[in-house]
């Protein structure tokens, strides 16, 4: 392995250290040495010419569905699928068989991420055991093992009481609490947004006021504590609204959004396509507006996935019993510049932002710029490829995607971790 490697004329976008410029990145020992003129020749020599460079991507909500449903996805093909998305590092949700509730658990996810060899794989400790919303999982040892947050993700934590319990013990350790805002006793059985979409297809609907429920109960425990809380793909305007009042209160909170509540409603659900049920739901036109103002006006934190990998005979299920989940890693960047950069809705460094600092922020993590003496972690992007999405190009075990046939912009060449190429086209 050549220790250098020298990216020479990209447009280097690393919007942690305020850079957006066109100049070199020389790569020496897996570290970033140099951003700006390189006149020596180096080991290797990338021609990046026309093409972005910018930290690698991060992704903090992916599901690899190791250990228990090694089927639908791996350890080894979700990070596969990862780096060819230009993902340098992902976290992984707990809701696995068995549940990500220990020492021991976490050591497991990680010990597989080095064989494999690919993204930075963390990965998130459940909130209580089981995820069965009781007894308080072992956050301090998970944390102590490199858990970069905790959640009991796929729900949403029921008792306000152990909750409030969560968030006392997690202030030991300054780690930071994600939900799944969902209160399951307004949930119900839903498995669309409730609306006229729901009505007229016959199906259970899932109340915007599930999410905003939890979202507000969550606040009030924030403002007691004052413990880091990060509420993850949030989908309605109303709990648009409730992070902006948080916010501007300065409580310790962040949200995420995931790509198909930018991009699809629940009109699609009308020919009871299961590649369309995700949970929260495909919502309305007006919520969708609402998290696109959200995003330009900054009260979004991070670009996520949720990325949710299913068998397509599970898929094939009725809409009622087939599972929640959208698998959209592989395309996740094409579809984030239709959302957001193509209508102008951010910038280049708006929307890298989004999708490197900020999500290292939230999770701690010493990643997302291209700062002198860290990690090279680097993705390179063309910006004017244009493609078509094709789910069975996917790295991915899983072809769960509604988005098969799209036509998307902006392709990732290279994918560089630790200073090694670990993907090209
Ligand atoms: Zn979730
Ligand atoms: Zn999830």
């Amino acid at each position: 392995m050549n220790a250098e490697l020298l990216i020479k004329n990209g447009r280097v976008i690393d919007p942690a250290n305020g850079i957006d410029k066109e100049c070199d990145v020389l790569i020496n020992d897996g570290k970033i040495a140099v951003v700006g003129k390189v006149e020596k020749p180096a080991g290797t020599v990338i021609d990046a010419a026309g093409k972005l460079v910018t930290p690698g991507l991060i992704d903090i909500h992916v599901h690899f569905r190791e250990p228990g449903d090694e089927e639908e996805e791996t350890i080894a093909s979700g990070s596969a699928a990862a780096v060819a998305a230009g993902f340098t590092s992902v976290v992984c949700m707990p809701n696995t068989n068995p549940v990500i509730e220990n020492e021991t658990d976490v050591e497991y996810i990680h010990r597989k991420a080095r064989q494999t060899r690919k993204t930075h794989v963390y990965t998130m400790g459940a909130i209580t055991k089981g995820l069965q919303g009781v007894e308080i999982a072992e956050m301090g040892f998970m944390s102590m093992a490199g858990a970069v947050g905790f959640t009991d993700d796929g729900r949403g934590v029921q008792s306000p009481a152990v909750m409030l319990r969560a968030l006392k013990y997690a202030a030991m350790f300054d780690t930071v609490i994600t939900q799944h805002c969902q209160d399951d006793s307004i949930a119900g059985n839903g498995v669309m947004n409730s609306g006229y979409y729901s009505t007229i297809l016959g199906l259970p609907g899932l109340d915007p006021l599930a999410e905003e429920a939890m979202l507000w109960r969550d606040i009030q425990l924030i403002k007691r504590t004052n413990v880091r809380y990060h509420a993850q793909h949030i989908s309605t305007s109303g709990a648009i609204e409730l992070m902006r009042a948080a916010k501007r209160d300065s409580l310790p909170i962040t949200c995420e959004v995931a790509p198909h509540h930018l991009l699809l409603t629940d009109e699609c659900c009308a020919e009871y396509d299961t590649n369309y049920k995700v949970n929260p739901p495909l919502r309305g036109e007006k919520d969708v507006e609402a998290l696109k103002c959200a995003i330009a006006d900054g009260l979004v934190d991070a670009l996520a996935t949720d990325h949710a990998p299913h068998l397509q005979s599970e898929k094939e299920l009725e809409f009622l019993t087939a599972p929640f989940g959208i698998a959209s890693l592989e395309c996740a960047l094409g579809l984030y510049i239709k959302a957001l950069v193509e209508p102008g809705i951010l910038d280049w460094p708006g929307l890298i932002s989004l999708m490197t600092y900020k999500p290292a922020k939230i999770i701690a993590i010493d990643k997302g710029t291209l700062g002198v003496g860290k990690q090279a972690d680097v993705t390179i992007i063309d910006p004017d490829v244009e493609y078509t999405i094709d789910v069975n190009k996917f790295h991915s075990k899983s072809k769960n995607c509604p988005y098969h046939g799209w036509k998307v912009k902006g392709r990732v060449e290279k994918t560089i971790v630790g200073g090694e190429i670990r993907f090209e086209v």
